[in-house]
């Protein structure tokens, strides 16, 4: 799939649900914000099988909301495991019903995971996400890399006096665990331009820290990863370490992704309103395969050159 700019579209992030049992403070807008809708997992299997077979999606990573409280999670990545030509099936969890579920998904053909955990201090987590407790976040990620869902990459977003003074001690955890940490800047999405504003950690000034304490050298990303990565050594631990700077330094150009959301929406750009239904071509048995091509073709060939920054919600609802 070609997009209007000439990109290749290959990557798909598929909500399961805008449910979450955390809520975090730059992606959920309040406490009482409750969502709970589950995609059809039928509507999910069908989808990916035509965009795998027909439009060159090659990398499908499951998100949501929580996509492990969706209840047919592990059924529906043992159907997706098996569709050709796809050749990576991931994962995006806050981790908190990660230990249950691990030896299941792993067994059902998952292929890696990818772990959000922004502080390893629990008060801190607490506050972050609103009620959240880190023990079992913790203890997902040791179940996860003991089921072998490896390389386990761990995402943190850095945020200026809330957790950017822990970057040092979470690279160093996920190390030593044989981890991907992965620091991100937080993102203006949605509600969400005022923790920009107020808690912004550019990515230079992450790497810059990071470099205070480890040796960083710089090592080419796989396409389609907005990562910048580096072979880390340093503190007796050895590894990568990646930086994804999506507010600073926007990766556009370099974009391969699109996202259909729980409920049906097809969203080409995170940073931009552009969507397209595609309900209109499911009776909730049969895709109407012409009538779907046809709205998928208008909206990747609308896709932005650059995220117009306009986007009016925020992720838990998009699909992270
Ligand atoms: N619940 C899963 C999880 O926690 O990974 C998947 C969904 S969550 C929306 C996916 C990712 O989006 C998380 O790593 C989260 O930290 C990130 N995220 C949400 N809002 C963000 C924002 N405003 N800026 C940067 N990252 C954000």
């Amino acid at each position: 799939m070609i997009d209007g700019c000439g990109r290749e579209i290959d990557h798909l992030r598929l909500s399961l649900t805008d449910h979450c049992n955390l809520a975090c403070r730059y992606c959920v807008p309040g406490r009482g914000h409750h969502l709970y809708h589950m995609i059809d997992p039928n509507f999910a299997l069908r989808l990916v099988e035509w965009l795998t077979r027909k439009h060159g999606i090659r990398h499908v990573r499951l998100t949501g909301g929580e996509p492990l409280l969706h209840p047919h999670i592990v059924q529906l990545v043992a159907c997706l495991s098996k569709l050709r030509p796809l050749h990576e099936l991931t994962l995006t969890t806050n981790g908190q019903a990660l230990a249950a579920k691990a030896a299941a998904l792993h067994a059902a053909g998952l292929d890696r995971i990818n772990v959000s955990l922004d502080t390893l201090d629990p008060h801190r987590f607490e506050w972050i996400t609103r009620g959240g407790q880190l023990a079992p976040t913790l203890g997902g990620i040791e179940t996860a890399i003991h089921e072998g869902l490896t390389p386990l990459k761990i995402n943190v977003v850095v945020q200026r006096g809330v957790n950017d003074g822990g970057i040092c001690e979470l690279a160093e955890w996920g190390l030593r665990r044989g981890c991907i940490v992965r620091f991100l800047e937080v993102m203006p999405i949605g509600p969400f331009q005022h923790v920009v504003d107020q808690h912004l950690v550019p990515a230079a000034e992450i790497v810059q820290r990071l470099a205070e304490r480890f040796d960083l050298r710089s090592i080419p990303a796989p396409p389609g990863q907005p990562a910048v990565d580096f072979a880390v050594t340093g503190d007796g631990v050895r590894g990568v370490i990646g930086v994804i700077a999506p507010t600073t330094q926007p990766f556009c150009g370099r974009c391969r992704r699109l996202r259909v959301t729980s409920r049906g929406y097809v969203i080409p750009c995170v940073h931009d309103r552009n969507t397209a239904n595609l309900n209109t071509a499911w009776d909730g048995v049969e895709l109407d395969e012409p009538r779907a091509d046809e709205i998928l073709e208008a909206v990747i060939g609308r896709k932005a050159p650059v995220g117009p920054m306009n986007q009016a919600v925020s992720l838990i609802r998009i699909g992270g």
